[in-house]
């Protein structure tokens, strides 16, 4: 099967024919109908700083069918009705299954996780195999073109926002930092709370305007920054930060409100200061990876039910690298999708 591989830092991926794997005991193999295309992918494909090992194929952003599945399979396709023809999306958050994260169902957290596109070959390639039937979540009249980016776009702002619902009482402010797949997906979320206050801070225009569309209250453009205390109403309760750099999380820190709340999502590697001198008072900083596999399953059913809107673009995946150079150039409005 044809997939899309790194093999050293920094070169462009390599297209290969490599074998199609076979599953056994509680595996399942996906027919990739398409993968989306991250930020997080350029990070790994172009810079070693997120330890993976070459050669891999990339991708954590799968749906498609499913085509095949061992022995052990069989059982836990049928609790979740998933054998037949319909599409599934596939949660990434690989982990072990048995440990107390992964028990109370916060397997995205699981020490030994082992996630697609990242320790395990991804979904930039023609067929995926997936450790268990556990992983995978129905699409029913979904697209698995379009639904793709639900596994990572749609549900890590999921759990972002609702990780920060504590602060989003109504008349909370909230700053998004970045409005692209995840920011997009963020604003529809936020939207659902009464009466936040939504800016959107964006060094792109055109993704201000589609900020505005999906329900963002202000937007500030980059050299904008002084008009965002004001446009706010003041500083915000909570800042999350789809893009994580050093020069946006300075901005977070600028931004937060006392006894606000940072969120960190984009993995650009940046770092921030903390202690009395570095951020407001009573300030609180948190990350968030992936979601949990309800998380994802909620995503999905806002999905069917037509509540979310997101915009697809898809390249063959023998466009694999055109299409990171295309994000890397910031020439990306919604998420691509590489399709085999
Ligand atoms: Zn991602
Ligand atoms: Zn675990």
């Amino acid at each position: 099967m044809l997939a899309a591989r790194t093999h050293v830092a920094g070169e462009p991926l390599r297209l290969e024919e490599v074998p199609r794997p076979e599953p056994t005991g509680s595996e399942v193999l996906i027919r990739v109908g398409g993968c989306g295309v991250c930020h997080t992918d350029l990070h790994l494909a172009r810079t070693d700083r997120l330890h993976i090992e070459r050669p891999l194929t990339l991708g954590h952003e799968v749906a498609g069918w499913i085509d095949s599945w061992g022995p052990g399979a069989s059982a836990g396709l049928r609790r979740a009705r998933l054998a037949g023809e319909n599409g599934v999306v596939v949660f990434g958050g690989w982990g072990c299954g048995a440990c107390r994260d992964c028990r109370r169902g916060q397997e995205q957290r699981c020490g030994s996780s082992r996630s697609p596109g990242f320790q395990l070959d991804g979904g930039y390639a023609e067929y995926l195999l997936v450790p268990d039937p556990r992983h995978l979540v129905g699409l029913g009249d979904l697209d698995p073109v379009r639904a793709a980016p639900l596994a990572d776009a749609g549900v890590t702002p999921f759990r972002a926002v609702a990780r920060a619902a504590a602060w989003l009482e109504p008349g909370a402010r909230a700053l998004l930092i970045g409005s692209g797949g995840l920011g997009q997906f963020a604003i529809q979320y936020l939207r659902r709370l009464p009466e936040v206050v939504i800016g959107v801070r964006e060094i792109d225009p055109e993704k201000l305007d589609v900020a505005a569309a999906l329900g963002a209250d202000l937007g500030f453009l980059a050299g904008e920054e002084d008009l965002i205390f004001a446009g706010l109403g003041g500083p915000a309760d909570v800042v999350f930060d789809f893009v994580g750099t050093d020069d946006t999380l300075a901005l977070a820190t600028r931004f937060v409100a006392p006894g606000g709340l940072v969120s960190l999502v984009g993995e650009a590697g940046g770092r921030m200061e903390f202690g009395f001198e570095a951020l407001p008072v009573e300030a609180w900083l948190t990350t968030t990876s992936w979601g949990s596999p309800d998380d994802l399953r909620d995503v999905v059913r806002l999905a069917r039910r037509r509540r979310l809107q997101w915009t697809t673009e898809t390249m063959p995946l023998a466009d694999a690298e055109a299409a990171h150079q295309r994000l890397a150039d910031g020439e990306v409005p919604g998420r691509l999708v590489l399709v085999p």
